[in-house]
């Protein structure tokens, strides 16, 4: 996500931190850089303009009261961090409940936007906070939208109001009115319309935006752009703005190589905040958009706010508190405990977006880009086909059984073999922790070898054999 932005800003931050006393031309030299990256980034040029002026000046406040040294740049950074969260629109709003049920969310754009898409998640999203929300399908124009509404709403266990097929067929005005007469009857307590888009903005489509939105008076409604259409963002934005109008902003398709464009223009040239940010096609794969978070990713200090938080989701509570008492009353980390936080770990998504979300993230671009999501399954299917027995204690796995999984997990031996003696290395790490030595890395088999890349080998033990190998160790 916004890569060249971030580690552009992050460079120009570290050149300063660099200096050491620093002064007015120094903050010139760095506003000069953030500028030419913002231009870069494909951000609106008033944009720029007032985010530098704004940024040039607080900083040359803060350089006459910060002290010299690393404090003055820090006292800059946090000036560039401000007007960062700032542009990207302060604190985060939410949806607004109404306040006799349903709440009804209307959701405008071009076609391909993610519309559709969103529907699905904002559903999810809604529904998982103890919501019951209803879907309706309202565009009628896309090819097989109202199908792919049912399929999403089928997935999720959320109910969907098509009485239209479609693709042409139908009308989208009526389809929206009678869905939240429909949502009434049933009291369901949010309704989230869908709706037609084209490919460019044209009179016909907002006629009908306009049309479904004096029908159902929508509490929100969301404007859901492509984010990686830059500019073009803010240009369509505008159009809707001036047509239909909208509450609130939703960017779509964060995952891909958006420049950061659309996210850092579109507060401050159509006064609307966003609301949601989608970053990718999973259901799963979408989140409150937080100014402030998405500020600290672009300077290169990565989102750990955000992974706490999927993390949390993703480890349930009693598992992770059986696993600290464990660990706490001296028993063994175990291969059983290992898949089952491999298998949190799925949860959380993938890992490539993890590791982005770590800080300094930015230099790692190209092992985070080439790692190999698949070495996860293939870790968890080698672990699956063991016994409970063998998980609890792999000094069971002489070279028979190391056959047996790797016919089982459909892996080779020494693949069996390298997973075995990087578990037992991370078991052993986890016993000097106990000790009370520095914390390691969790040494996770498959987190270790990014794809292309080997992990680095052990010294040569004393037996060849790694079943006794072991139990000499021990
Ligand atoms: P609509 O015409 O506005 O309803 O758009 P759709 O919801 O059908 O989305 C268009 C395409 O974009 C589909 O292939 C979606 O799977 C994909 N898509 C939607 N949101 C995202 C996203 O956040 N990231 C990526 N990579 N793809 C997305």
């Amino acid at each position: 996500m916004f890569e060249s932005l971030s580690s552009r800003f992050s460079s120009a931050m570290s050149s300063l931190r660099s200096r050491g006393k620093l002064s007015a031309s120094d903050i010139d030299a760095t506003c000069l850089e953030i500028r030419a990256a913002l231009l870069d980034g494909d951000v609106a040029l008033s944009v720029v303009d007032s985010f530098i002026e704004v940024t040039r000046e607080k900083s040359l406040e803060a350089l006459s009261t910060a002290q010299a040294g690393s404090n003055q740049a820090q006292a800059i950074f946090d000036v560039v961090n401000e007007q960062l969260t700032e542009i990207l629109g302060g604190g985060a709003r939410r949806v607004r409940f109404a306040k006799n049920p349903p709440t009804v969310i209307m959701l405008a754009g071009l076609q391909g936007a993610g519309k559709t898409t969103l529907a699905g998640k904002l559903a999810k999203f809604y529904a998982d906070q103890g919501n019951t929300p209803l879907l309706v399908a309202s565009d009628l124009q896309r090819p097989n939208a109202v199908g792919q509404l049912q399929v999403l709403g089928e997935s999720l266990g959320i109910p969907v109001f098509a009485p239209e097929p479609g693709n042409g067929v139908g009308n989208a005005v009526k389809v929206a009115q009678a869905g939240i007469e429909h949502a009434k009857s049933k009291f369901y307590n949010m309704v989230i319309v869908d709706t037609a888009g084209r490919l460019g903005v044209d009179e016909e489509l907002m006629k009908e935006a306009i049309a479904i939105r004096d029908a159902v008076k929508p509490d929100e409604i969301l404007f859901v752009v492509d984010a990686m259409i830059g500019q073009d963002a803010v240009r369509t934005a505008q159009a809707f703005q001036d047509g239909v109008g909208f509450d609130g902003v939703v960017l779509t398709k964060l995952d891909g190589d958006a420049r950061g464009g659309a996210a850092l223009s579109i507060v401050k040239m159509t006064g609307k905040p966003i609301l949601f940010a989608s970053t990718g096609e999973k259901l799963s794969d979408f989140d409150i958009f937080y100014p402030d978070r998405m500020a600290s990713r672009i300077l290169g200090m990565g989102d750990v706010a955000t992974l706490a938080e999927q993390a949390k989701k993703a480890f349930d509570g009693d598992a992770a508190q059986k696993l600290e008492e464990k660990f706490a009353s001296g028993e063994d980390f175990t291969l059983e405990d290992f898949l089952s936080q491999l298998e949190a770990m799925s949860k959380m998504g993938s890992m490539s977006k993890l590791l982005g979300m770590l800080p300094g993230a930015g230099s790692m671009k190209k092992q985070i880009e080439n790692f190999d999501e698949s070495e996860i399954i293939r870790t968890k299917s080698i672990v699956q086909s063991m016994t409970p027995a063998e998980r609890r204690d792999p000094k069971l796995l002489n070279g028979g059984r190391r056959a047996r999984i790797a016919l089982g997990s459909g892996r080779k031996v020494s693949d069996v073999n390298s997973l075995v003696e990087k578990f037992s290395g991370a078991q052993k790490m986890m016993k000097q922790m106990r000790k009370g030595a520095a914390i390691p890395a969790m040494g996770i088999p498959a987190m270790s070898s990014p794809k292309g890349q080997s992990a680095p080998q052990k010294k040569k033990s004393k037996s060849g054999n790694p079943a006794k190998r072991a139990l000499e160790e021990s």
